[in-house]
């Protein structure tokens, strides 16, 4: 899959890879487009480097492919990129890091929750050495107790069963060196847990704090079913500890089992009670079916997931890109 997106990066003579790639995934988010765009120009020309604002359309039904393409008309330093439709957010950001031309790559949201002020700072710790600069939130404000609680529980759980080190209340905000990024694109597994994948490329990392702001404007793209989807991949993409449940489970009821049926041995042989028990049987056969159904009902959770893998489908398609050729532009500072 990588050779397909190699010629965007070779488009671009060498002297003109900008420093930074901000990419930044999108899915109808006109009303904070205008704000975003000022307030990360601002930070970025008072930065003076070179810079692309690589933003990906991920197939928004309102006003904002529109006002992209309008934005890479006007400012040289924004690229477009639109998906042919809506991919979720994990693959809008794999498009967005397949893209993206520059030696640091930054990762952040649209709806700036993500100060773009840090980046400086981001910036800073990259050139000290840092492969991955992770920004972890402090406090979540305008997120309400329910969200906090599960993302909270989420993250300890997922640590807890997951394979690799994935660091609690960290979101895809991050920068990424052009190493990291190479080694990211090497990952084309078809379930993209971002989170997942950046913890597992490992490299020298810094992790800095933040206050997480409340959305700039617009509504959050999240439900509470597609936040368990994504916790659900979370958890059996990056570990099987669930199948290992299912097992220690099978194996606690099958050991009760033998004792119960002993007990009943007993009981008819010794005590001489002999048919009897219908409500313990009856509910014995419900937790047995309960237990099987949803033991098989993982397996088949991941049997699915090797089935996704298997067709071997891009994980996104690009409808257009507008804005490449003219960039980056060097910031006036
Ligand atoms: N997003 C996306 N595709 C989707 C859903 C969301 O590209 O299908 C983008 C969205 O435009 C925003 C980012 O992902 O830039 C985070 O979304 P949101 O703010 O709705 O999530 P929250 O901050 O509430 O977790
Ligand atoms: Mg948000």
């Amino acid at each position: 899959m990588n050779a397909l997106f190699d010629h965007w990066r070779l488009e671009i003579p060498g002297s003109r890879i900008p420093e930074l790639s901000i990419v930044i995934p999108l899915y109808n988010e006109y009303e904070v487009i205008p704000m975003m765009h000022e307030r990360l120009t601002g930070v970025l020309a008072s930065l003076g480097v070179s810079y692309e604002l690589l933003l990906v359309d991920d197939g928004s039904c309102d006003g904002t492919p529109g006002l992209m393409s309008q934005l890479a008309e006007e400012d040289p330093a924004v690229a477009a990129v639109f998906l042919s439709r809506n991919f979720g957010k994990e693959a809008a950001l794999t498009a967005g890091i397949e893209h993206a031309a520059g030696s640091a790559v930054i990762i952040m949201d649209a709806d700036l929750q993500d100060p773009p002020e840090l980046i400086p700072q981001m910036f800073q710790a990259w050139k000290g050495g840092a492969d991955v600069v992770c920004m972890r939130r402090r406090s979540r404000a305008g997120e309400g107790w329910l969200k906090r609680c599960s993302a909270y529980l989420f993250y300890r759980v997922l640590n807890a069963v997951s394979d690799v080190d994935i660091p609690a209340d960290t979101g895809d905000f991050r920068l990424l060196s052009r190493k990291a990024v190479e080694a990211l694109k090497k990952l084309n597994e078809r379930n993209r847990y971002m989170k997942g994948l950046f913890a597992w490329i490992g490299m020298p990392t810094v992790v800095i704090e933040y206050d997480r702001m409340p959305r700039a404007a617009g509504v959050t793209k999240w439900d509470y079913l597609g936040l368990f989807n994504l916790a659900f991949q979370g958890v059996t993409s990056f570990s099987t500890a669930p199948l290992r449940l299912a097992m220690a489970g099978g194996l606690l009821t099958a050991f009760f089992g033998v004792i119960f049926t002993a007990w009943i041995v007993v009981k008819t042989l010794v005590l001489g009670e002999a048919v009897q028990g219908y409500p313990s049987l009856v509910s014995m056969m419900a937790i047995l079916g309960g237990v099987q159904l949803l033991s098989i009902g993982l397996l088949g959770e991941y049997m699915g997931k090797t089935y996704y893998e298997a067709k071997q489908r891009p994980v996104y398609l690009v409808r257009e890109v507008v804005g490449r050729g003219r960039r980056p532009t060097h910031a006036a500072g």
